[in-house]
């Protein structure tokens, strides 16, 4: 704890594993204990609270997070004032339990639970007494709690527009943890995504489980495309995406919106999970191959550029070597703009962890090794066509390369790094791409298409 003024300021640490789902809860969390006068610190051993938050859509990411918890027992050990809480998925899992198998553990937060960590903290301080929160009901009010009053500084959010998923995906231990669908009012959402703009927020990212099926239990005659028209008329703010997107619910009229709404990027998260029927049938997907190539033709019927990022699975039960051939030829014929593929693994309560046919973990590994190889190099052939092109970016902050160098997205979701002033954060500028590589772009500010930005430092040689 440190003073300032006469203000005792606690420290707090959030380590977060998982989605973006995950990603706000945390995000929530600093602000919603701002209030309490935590401070935010980089250094989990200065802290006075720490929140693991966790996911448990993979067995990797759950064990990597019970690893964590397991480093802090000699900390807490050797600093009995700090308090140590998990949060998220694990969480909402296990429950009550965690807190009888690890004793270094004082809370345990539910996915429903953010907004009442501080009474339980506050308990916790008083009497001393660990406490686990997990709830299923599907309750807003804990978005509502105040957060649109706060101001956060940065260029880009997440709103969430709904929780929970209906789906039952074999494989996704999802609806189990997070449970049904249930989608916020829009007004609630127009209003804080008008709040964020308002403190300077540039883009907004709206986030469900199934963004596609919004609308279940909202009072208001409204779908997906319907509330993207509603955010978009929101002023001053300039780029709207979504994340994430069922393709079984994927409509026509959600479709056009890439054309309709300037402000929605052109790009689409749309998870694919694998090339084979046989195995989306398994998967309890709702649609076949057919379908999604179809889907991706049609969006690009309407948006010639729009950008296609998918998930995908390999190793699933029952998945043989002509399954495994038909996911690689979907990438090479839809070719991807990015892809985030996952070795399967069971997870507890699932359908698929029942299921006959389990794939011995080194071919999951070796289609894996082979899958990702053949996605480098579309990645890397769709981002050398960048080169020599000049694209709207909208600046992040500091590049993770380091130096000078600031890093932002293209409407398409691409990362490009180049060297600028910091006074370029939350712009959107013009680069020319100089460089495409595995995984980003390299470009120079354009100068002669900025002028109208004072901040614009250097000149370069775009454009020459
Ligand atoms: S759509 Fe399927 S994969 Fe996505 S959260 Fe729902 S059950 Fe899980």
């Amino acid at each position: 704890m440190s003073t300032i003024g006469d203000r005792k300021v606690r420290r707090l640490f959030i380590r977060t594993f998982g989605c973006q789902m995950n990603r706000y809860d945390s995000e929530r969390l600093v602000e919603i204990l701002g209030e309490e006068d935590f401070q935010p610190v980089d250094d989990y051993r200065q802290a006075d609270f720490i929140f693991i938050n966790t996911c448990t859509v993979r067995d990797k990411a759950e064990q990597k997070a019970f690893s964590y918890l397991g480093r802090l027992k000699q900390l807490k050990r050797s600093q009995p004032g700090l308090v140590v809480a998990l949060g998220g998925c694990v969480a909402q899992q296990y429950g009550e339990d965690l807190l009888r198998r690890l004793p270094h553990l004082d809370l345990v937060v539910g996915t429903h639970g953010v907004s009442r960590v501080p009474a339980m903290l506050a308990r916790y301080e008083t009497t001393g007494e660990r406490q686990a929160f997990v709830d299923f009901s599907y309750d807003f009010g804990d978005e509502s709690d105040g957060r649109s009053q706060l101001c956060r500084p940065e260029v880009s959010s997440y709103v969430t527009i709904m929780r929970g998923c209906d789906n039952f995906c074999t494989y996704c231990i999802v609806p189990m943890v997070r449970g049904g669908e249930r989608s916020r009012p829009s007004d609630e959402i127009v209003r804080e995504v008008a709040s964020l703009v308002e403190c300077g927020v540039r883009e907004v990212t709206l986030l469900g489980q199934n963004v596609n099926s919004y609308g279940q239990g909202v009072a208001e005659e409204l779908d997906f495309a319907g509330l993207l028209r509603r955010v978009a008329q929101v002023e001053g703010l300039l780029r709207i995406r979504f994340t994430t997107s069922h393709p079984k619910d994927l409509s026509l009229s959600l479709m056009q919106c890439f054309a309709d709404i300037e402000p929605l990027c052109p790009h689409i998260h749309l998870p694919v999970q694998s090339g084979s029927d046989r195995i989306l049938k398994r998967m309890k997907r709702g649609y076949t191959r057919e379908h999604y190539l179809r889907l991706v033709k049609e969006l690009k019927a309407i948006r010639e550029d729009v950008a296609v990022s998918s998930d995908m699975i390999v190793g699933f039960p029952g998945e043989n070597e002509e399954d495994f051939q038909g996911s690689l030829s979907l990438l090479e014929e839809v070719r991807f703009d990015a892809l985030f593929s996952f070795k399967y693994s069971d997870r507890p309560q699932t359908a698929a962890s029942r299921l006959d046919g389990k794939v011995e973990e080194k071919v999951k590994l070796q289609r894996l090794q082979t899958l990702q190889s053949l996605q480098e190099r579309i990645t890397f052939e769709k981002n050398e066509v960048q080169v020599g092109q000049t694209t709207r970016v909208l600046v992040e902050g500091p590049s993770q390369v380091g130096g000078s160098q600031l890093s932002g997205r293209t409407p398409q979701n691409r990362v490009v790094n180049f060297q600028g002033t910091p006074e370029l954060v939350g712009e959107e500028i013009s680069v020319l791409i100089s460089a495409g590589h595995a995984h980003s772009l390299e470009g120079v500010v354009c100068v002669e298409d900025n002028v109208n930005l004072k901040v614009v430092k250097e000149r370069s040689w775009c454009g020459k």
